[in-house]
């Protein structure tokens, strides 16, 4: 079985950024910007905003933070999204999600000039990634096919099942390995919650994205010998036994999973990094056009 390590790929798709931003620096052009938008307190999302602050300064990526109140207004949030469209200065921008509920989030993303939208969650990306035009692609999904390619991981002609349809993940996930293109050409069975006899279409699976946010739903009994498997989940689950209280786990029962697999991401240490990584390179991309 082969560990994928997300720490590592992500680290070799910094350094190739910190290159490309460096030579920018050096052509005498602007360091590109990333800012985000953080609204309300929510303590997992304060944490991925300052990773995607760090990580975005390690690479010499300009980044700032605009930090807004749960009660901000739904209109007082456009204007600051009107404000970034126009703002020379930044080349991409994301607004963390969730948001508070009485701000409509469509109404939010469809706001954002797609040009700058680096979460690629805009329609007019997510139409031109369905139609294999060159776009901002939301950074999991493609974080995910940089792992696969740094893993020289065949997609075409296998049996790729996705768990999971969010507009987020699971849906543009499915789409981009079923594309005629590298890293694509795969079948794709994308399920869902209704999806009926899950196990059946998982153990035919060559390789298994898991991105349905139940820890450990993947069992062992559910994955073939020799699949590869993606667990995209992190769940924070208490465990007495760990240092901190608690202990992250994914949407893969990892300890009897791994056992049959060839390929296999931890969590952490997986998919999280790759998500960073790919987030940076949409930066970087968005800032060169
Ligand atoms: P959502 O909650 O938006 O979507 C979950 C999907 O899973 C839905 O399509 C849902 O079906 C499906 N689902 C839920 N329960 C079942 C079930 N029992 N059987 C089959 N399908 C089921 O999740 P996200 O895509 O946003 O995230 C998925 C996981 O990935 C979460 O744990 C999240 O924290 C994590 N995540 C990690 C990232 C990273 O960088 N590592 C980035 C983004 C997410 P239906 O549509 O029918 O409701």
């Amino acid at each position: 079985m082969i560990l994928i390590d997300g720490r590592e790929a992500a680290a070799k798709l910094k350094k190739e950024i910190a290159r490309e931003v460096a030579a920018m620096i050096d052509s005498d052009m602007k360091a590109p910007h990333l800012a985000a938008v953080l609204v309300g307190d929510d303590p997992a999302s304060q944490t991925y905003v300052s990773s995607k602050e760090k990580a975005s300064r390690a690479v010499g990526i300009t980044s700032s933070i605009y930090r807004l109140s749960a009660k901000t207004t739904e209109k007082e949030l456009l204007d600051l999204i009107d404000f970034l469209n126009k703002d020379e200065e930044v080349d991409g921008f994301i607004v963390q999600l969730p948001l508070p509920n009485h701000i409509n989030v469509e109404r939010i993303i469809n706001a954002i000039d797609y040009r700058k939208d680096v979460d690629g969650f805009h329609p007019m990306n997510v139409g031109k990634m369905v139609l294999g035009e060159p776009s901002l692609i939301s950074a999991t999904p493609r974080g995910i096919l940089y792992l696969l390619e740094t893993y020289k991981i065949e997609t075409k002609g296998k049996n790729v099942v996705v768990l999971g349809r969010s507009n987020i993940v699971g849906t543009p996930m499915s789409i981009l390995l079923s594309r005629k293109a590298p890293n694509g050409d795969a079948t794709v069975t994308l399920c869902h919650s209704r999806t009926q006899n899950l196990k059946e279409i998982t153990l035919k699976a060559d390789i298994i994205i898991a991105a349905i946010g139940q820890p450990e739903f993947l069992k062992g009994n559910m994955v073939k010998e020799g699949a590869v498997v993606i667990d995209v989940g992190i769940h924070r689950i208490d465990d007495e036994k760990a240092a901190k209280g608690y202990r992250l786990t994914g949407d893969v029962d990892f300890k009897a999973v791994s056992k049959k697999t060839s390929h296999i991401t931890p969590v952490p240490g997986g998919v999280g990094p790759m998500t960073i990584a790919a987030l940076l390179k949409n930066t970087l991309l968005a800032a060169k056009k």
